[in-house]
Protein backbone atom coordinates (compact mmCIF):
# COMPACT_ATOMS: atom_id res chain seq x y z
CA UNK A 1 0.00 0.00 0.00
CA UNK A 2 2.01 2.90 -1.12
CA UNK A 3 -0.15 5.41 -1.11
CA UNK A 4 -2.51 6.54 1.52
CA UNK A 5 -6.19 5.00 1.12
CA UNK A 6 -7.70 8.52 -0.11
CA UNK A 7 -10.17 8.19 2.91
CA UNK A 8 -7.07 8.26 5.61
CA UNK A 9 -6.72 11.31 7.77
CA UNK A 10 -3.97 11.94 10.48
CA UNK A 11 -4.27 10.79 13.42
CA UNK A 12 -3.13 13.53 15.23
CA UNK A 13 -4.25 16.56 13.04
CA UNK A 14 -6.86 15.38 10.68
CA UNK A 15 -5.40 16.56 7.82
CA UNK A 16 -4.66 14.46 4.80
CA UNK A 17 -1.94 15.82 3.39
CA UNK A 18 -0.06 12.66 4.01
CA UNK A 19 3.41 11.70 1.69
CA UNK A 20 4.73 8.41 2.15
CA UNK A 21 7.67 8.24 3.78
CA UNK A 22 8.94 4.94 3.88
CA UNK A 23 7.55 1.31 2.30
CA UNK A 24 6.75 -1.44 4.56
CA UNK A 25 9.55 -4.11 4.82
CA UNK A 26 7.13 -6.69 5.76
CA UNK A 27 7.34 -9.94 3.91
CA UNK A 28 5.20 -12.38 5.66
CA UNK A 29 1.72 -12.05 6.23
CA UNK A 30 1.03 -9.79 9.91
CA UNK A 31 0.45 -11.78 13.42
CA UNK A 32 1.14 -11.10 16.98
CA UNK A 33 4.30 -12.35 16.53
CA UNK A 34 5.27 -8.83 15.11
CA UNK A 35 3.75 -7.30 17.99
CA UNK A 36 5.74 -9.54 20.40
CA UNK A 37 7.61 -6.70 23.04
CA UNK A 38 11.25 -8.14 22.46
CA UNK A 39 10.63 -8.15 18.57
CA UNK A 40 14.14 -7.93 17.40
CA UNK A 41 13.65 -6.48 13.72
CA UNK A 42 14.83 -2.93 14.38
CA UNK A 43 14.98 -1.20 11.36
CA UNK A 44 11.81 -2.17 9.98
CA UNK A 45 8.05 -0.98 9.88
CA UNK A 46 4.63 -0.88 7.92
CA UNK A 47 4.25 1.68 5.37
CA UNK A 48 4.62 4.86 6.97
CA UNK A 49 2.82 8.57 6.25
CA UNK A 50 4.10 12.09 7.12
CA UNK A 51 1.81 14.47 7.64
CA UNK A 52 2.55 17.47 5.77
CA UNK A 53 0.42 19.75 8.74
CA UNK A 54 1.49 18.51 11.63
CA UNK A 55 4.75 16.12 10.56
CA UNK A 56 3.12 13.01 12.38
CA UNK A 57 4.75 10.28 11.21
CA UNK A 58 2.52 6.96 11.06
CA UNK A 59 1.05 4.00 10.01
CA UNK A 60 -2.80 3.87 8.43
CA UNK A 61 -3.72 0.47 7.64
CA UNK A 62 -3.41 -1.02 11.13
CA UNK A 63 -7.04 -0.52 12.66
CA UNK A 64 -7.48 -4.41 13.40
CA UNK A 65 -4.18 -3.61 15.73
CA UNK A 66 -6.44 -4.36 18.67
CA UNK A 67 -6.56 -8.30 18.10
CA UNK A 68 -2.88 -8.77 17.41
CA UNK A 69 -2.12 -7.63 20.90
CA UNK A 70 -5.24 -10.12 22.17
CA UNK A 71 -3.22 -13.27 21.23
CA UNK A 72 -0.03 -11.81 21.60
CA UNK A 73 2.73 -14.41 23.90
CA UNK A 74 6.20 -12.78 24.68
CA UNK A 75 8.39 -16.14 26.52
CA UNK A 76 11.33 -13.68 25.78
CA UNK A 77 9.41 -10.69 27.83
CA UNK A 78 8.83 -12.75 30.89
CA UNK A 79 12.92 -13.41 30.81
CA UNK A 80 13.21 -9.93 31.28
CA UNK A 81 11.17 -9.05 34.23
CA UNK A 82 14.57 -8.34 35.97
CA UNK A 83 15.64 -5.57 34.25
CA UNK A 84 12.26 -4.15 33.05
CA UNK A 85 11.52 -4.25 36.86
CA UNK A 86 14.21 -2.04 37.52
CA UNK A 87 13.26 0.46 34.83
CA UNK A 88 9.32 0.75 37.01
CA UNK A 89 11.64 1.18 39.77
CA UNK A 90 13.49 4.41 38.13
CA UNK A 91 10.01 5.97 36.34
CA UNK A 92 8.59 5.64 39.93
CA UNK A 93 10.55 7.11 41.75
CA UNK A 94 10.96 9.99 39.58
CA UNK A 95 6.75 9.95 39.77
CA UNK A 96 6.85 9.90 43.60
CA UNK A 97 8.12 14.08 43.42
CA UNK A 98 4.48 14.79 41.88
CA UNK A 99 2.03 11.97 43.33
CA UNK A 100 4.16 10.61 46.23
CA UNK A 101 1.20 8.58 47.15
CA UNK A 102 -2.29 7.12 45.75
CA UNK A 103 -4.36 5.21 43.46
CA UNK A 104 -2.65 4.02 40.22
CA UNK A 105 -3.26 2.63 37.03
CA UNK A 106 -0.80 0.84 34.52
CA UNK A 107 -2.15 1.13 31.29
CA UNK A 108 -0.54 -1.96 28.88
CA UNK A 109 0.35 -3.60 32.13
CA UNK A 110 2.19 -6.54 30.45
CA UNK A 111 2.35 -9.26 33.77
CA UNK A 112 2.06 -6.41 35.83
CA UNK A 113 6.09 -5.80 36.85
CA UNK A 114 5.09 -2.12 37.21
CA UNK A 115 2.10 -2.41 39.25
CA UNK A 116 4.36 -4.97 41.74
CA UNK A 117 7.19 -1.83 41.76
CA UNK A 118 4.46 0.42 42.35
CA UNK A 119 2.60 -1.26 45.23
CA UNK A 120 6.32 -1.92 46.91
CA UNK A 121 6.49 1.90 46.72
CA UNK A 122 3.14 2.36 48.25
CA UNK A 123 0.67 3.00 45.55
CA UNK A 124 -2.56 1.44 45.31
CA UNK A 125 -2.20 0.24 42.23
CA UNK A 126 -3.79 -2.11 39.36
CA UNK A 127 -3.32 -2.62 35.61
CA UNK A 128 -4.97 -3.12 32.39
CA UNK A 129 -3.70 -5.53 29.84
CA UNK A 130 -5.21 -6.65 25.77
CA UNK A 131 -2.91 -10.01 25.79
CA UNK A 132 -4.26 -12.81 27.82
CA UNK A 133 -1.06 -14.53 28.04
CA UNK A 134 0.66 -11.63 29.92
CA UNK A 135 -2.63 -10.77 32.13
CA UNK A 136 -2.89 -14.35 33.46
CA UNK A 137 1.00 -14.47 34.28
CA UNK A 138 0.25 -11.50 36.08
CA UNK A 139 -2.94 -13.06 37.95
CA UNK A 140 -0.88 -15.96 38.53
CA UNK A 141 1.41 -13.48 40.42
CA UNK A 142 -1.66 -12.22 42.14
CA UNK A 143 -1.22 -9.50 40.92
CA UNK A 144 -4.21 -7.14 39.88
CA UNK A 145 -4.65 -6.91 36.21
CA UNK A 146 -7.40 -6.32 34.27
CA UNK A 147 -8.04 -8.12 31.03
CA UNK A 148 -8.94 -5.57 28.33
CA UNK A 149 -8.25 -1.63 27.41
CA UNK A 150 -9.62 1.38 28.55
CA UNK A 151 -13.10 1.76 28.90
CA UNK A 152 -12.87 -1.10 31.23
CA UNK A 153 -15.96 -1.88 33.56
CA UNK A 154 -13.64 -2.81 36.24
CA UNK A 155 -11.54 -0.11 36.17
CA UNK A 156 -13.48 1.86 38.10
CA UNK A 157 -12.54 6.10 38.21
CA UNK A 158 -10.63 8.86 40.59
CA UNK A 159 -7.03 7.62 39.77
CA UNK A 160 -4.28 9.89 40.85
CA UNK A 161 -2.31 8.78 38.45
CA UNK A 162 -2.11 6.76 35.48
CA UNK A 163 0.85 5.54 33.71
CA UNK A 164 1.80 4.30 29.70
CA UNK A 165 5.14 2.79 29.08
CA UNK A 166 5.83 2.87 25.59
CA UNK A 167 2.07 2.19 24.75
CA UNK A 168 1.34 5.14 23.04
CA UNK A 169 3.35 4.16 20.24
CA UNK A 170 1.29 0.93 19.54
CA UNK A 171 -2.29 2.52 19.36
CA UNK A 172 -4.32 3.43 16.65
CA UNK A 173 -5.99 6.25 18.22
CA UNK A 174 -3.54 7.83 20.45
CA UNK A 175 -5.86 10.69 20.90
CA UNK A 176 -8.89 8.43 21.99
CA UNK A 177 -6.65 6.47 24.49
CA UNK A 178 -5.60 9.12 26.25
CA UNK A 179 -9.09 10.51 26.56
CA UNK A 180 -10.29 7.60 28.19
CA UNK A 181 -7.20 7.50 30.68
CA UNK A 182 -8.36 11.14 31.27
CA UNK A 183 -11.83 9.24 31.99
CA UNK A 184 -10.60 7.68 34.84
CA UNK A 185 -7.89 10.35 36.32
CA UNK A 186 -8.89 12.69 39.15
CA UNK A 187 -9.35 16.19 37.82
CA UNK A 188 -6.30 17.25 38.84
CA UNK A 189 -4.59 13.26 37.87
CA UNK A 190 -1.46 13.11 36.70
CA UNK A 191 -0.07 11.25 33.47
CA UNK A 192 3.21 9.62 32.85
CA UNK A 193 4.26 8.08 29.22
CA UNK A 194 7.17 6.82 27.73
CA UNK A 195 7.65 6.63 24.18
CA UNK A 196 10.58 6.48 21.82
CA UNK A 197 11.70 10.29 20.15
CA UNK A 198 11.86 10.28 16.49
CA UNK A 199 13.33 13.44 16.78
CA UNK A 200 16.37 12.34 19.05
CA UNK A 201 19.92 12.38 17.59
CA UNK A 202 20.29 9.10 17.16
CA UNK A 203 16.89 8.11 15.37
CA UNK A 204 18.27 11.00 12.90
CA UNK A 205 21.64 9.38 12.83
CA UNK A 206 20.25 6.04 12.03
CA UNK A 207 17.95 6.88 9.51
CA UNK A 208 15.47 4.03 9.08
CA UNK A 209 17.96 1.56 11.02
CA UNK A 210 17.00 2.88 14.00
CA UNK A 211 16.13 0.18 16.55
CA UNK A 212 13.10 2.15 17.61
CA UNK A 213 11.54 1.49 13.70
CA UNK A 214 9.71 -1.72 14.68
CA UNK A 215 6.35 -3.12 12.68
CA UNK A 216 4.51 -2.78 16.15
CA UNK A 217 5.53 1.04 16.27
CA UNK A 218 2.21 2.64 14.18
CA UNK A 219 3.14 6.14 15.77
CA UNK A 220 6.81 8.47 16.06
CA UNK A 221 6.70 11.24 17.88
CA UNK A 222 8.79 13.79 18.82
CA UNK A 223 8.38 16.43 21.33
CA UNK A 224 6.33 18.96 19.13
CA UNK A 225 3.93 15.83 18.13
CA UNK A 226 3.53 14.99 21.48
CA UNK A 227 2.62 18.33 22.77
CA UNK A 228 0.16 18.38 20.40
CA UNK A 229 -1.15 14.82 21.29
CA UNK A 230 -1.50 15.83 25.09
CA UNK A 231 -2.94 19.51 24.03
CA UNK A 232 -5.93 17.57 21.86
CA UNK A 233 -6.12 15.05 24.64
CA UNK A 234 -6.70 17.68 26.99
CA UNK A 235 -3.50 17.44 29.49
CA UNK A 236 -0.87 19.91 30.25
CA UNK A 237 3.08 19.16 30.25
CA UNK A 238 4.88 19.61 33.38
CA UNK A 239 8.03 17.54 32.73
CA UNK A 240 9.96 15.94 29.96
CA UNK A 241 13.00 13.69 30.93
CA UNK A 242 15.43 10.74 28.92
CA UNK A 243 14.45 7.70 30.57
CA UNK A 244 16.97 5.08 31.67
CA UNK A 245 16.60 1.58 30.03
CA UNK A 246 17.65 -1.15 31.48
CA UNK A 247 19.24 -4.61 29.77
CA UNK A 248 21.00 -7.59 30.81
CA UNK A 249 24.59 -7.04 29.14
CA UNK A 250 23.56 -10.93 27.19
CA UNK A 251 20.61 -9.45 25.83
CA UNK A 252 22.31 -5.86 24.68
CA UNK A 253 25.21 -7.77 22.96
CA UNK A 254 22.49 -10.14 21.16
CA UNK A 255 20.48 -7.47 20.31
CA UNK A 256 23.79 -4.70 19.32
CA UNK A 257 24.93 -7.46 17.28
CA UNK A 258 22.39 -6.69 14.78
CA UNK A 259 24.79 -3.94 13.64
CA UNK A 260 27.50 -5.99 13.19
CA UNK A 261 28.91 -7.96 10.47
CA UNK A 262 27.39 -11.41 10.14
CA UNK A 263 31.55 -12.08 10.72
CA UNK A 264 31.62 -10.31 13.96
CA UNK A 265 28.54 -11.52 15.86
CA UNK A 266 28.63 -14.01 18.69
CA UNK A 267 26.11 -16.02 21.31
CA UNK A 268 26.90 -14.45 24.60
CA UNK A 269 27.58 -16.57 27.51
CA UNK A 270 25.15 -17.31 29.82
CA UNK A 271 26.62 -15.59 32.91
CA UNK A 272 26.12 -12.06 31.39
CA UNK A 273 21.89 -13.02 31.77
CA UNK A 274 22.87 -12.19 35.32
CA UNK A 275 24.60 -8.71 34.84
CA UNK A 276 22.53 -5.69 34.45
CA UNK A 277 23.03 -2.89 32.62
CA UNK A 278 21.92 1.11 32.48
CA UNK A 279 21.53 2.95 29.27
CA UNK A 280 20.71 5.94 28.23
CA UNK A 281 21.13 7.18 24.54
CA UNK A 282 18.97 10.35 24.92
CA UNK A 283 16.10 8.81 22.22
CA UNK A 284 12.76 8.27 23.81
CA UNK A 285 11.00 10.50 26.17
CA UNK A 286 9.47 10.04 29.18
CA UNK A 287 6.50 12.80 30.17
CA UNK A 288 4.71 14.12 32.98
CA UNK A 289 1.59 16.08 32.52
CA UNK A 290 -1.50 16.83 34.00
CA UNK A 291 -5.39 17.15 33.36
CA UNK A 292 -5.73 20.43 32.17
CA UNK A 293 -7.71 22.57 34.37
CA UNK A 294 -11.36 23.33 32.74
CA UNK A 295 -11.54 26.85 31.82
CA UNK A 296 -14.72 28.49 33.61
CA UNK A 297 -14.89 31.23 30.84
ZN1 LIG B 1 -1.09 15.81 11.14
Amino acid sequence: MASPPSDKKCRLCGSNKLVLAKKSDLTTELSSVNFSITDSHYGQSLDLFSCGDCGFLQNLDTAEIGRYYEGLEDVEYENTREPRGLQAKKILAGLKKYVPAGRLIDIGAGSGILVEKAQRVGYNAVGVEPSVWLQQRAVELKLPVLLGTLPHPDAGTGYDVATLVDVIEHVDDPVGVLLNVKAVLKDDGFLLLTTPDVGSFFAKIMGWKWWDYRIAHINYFNLQTLKLLLDKAGFELVKTSRPNWYFTLSYFLERAGQYLPKILRFKPPAILKKIIIPLNLFDSYEIICRVKKKQLF
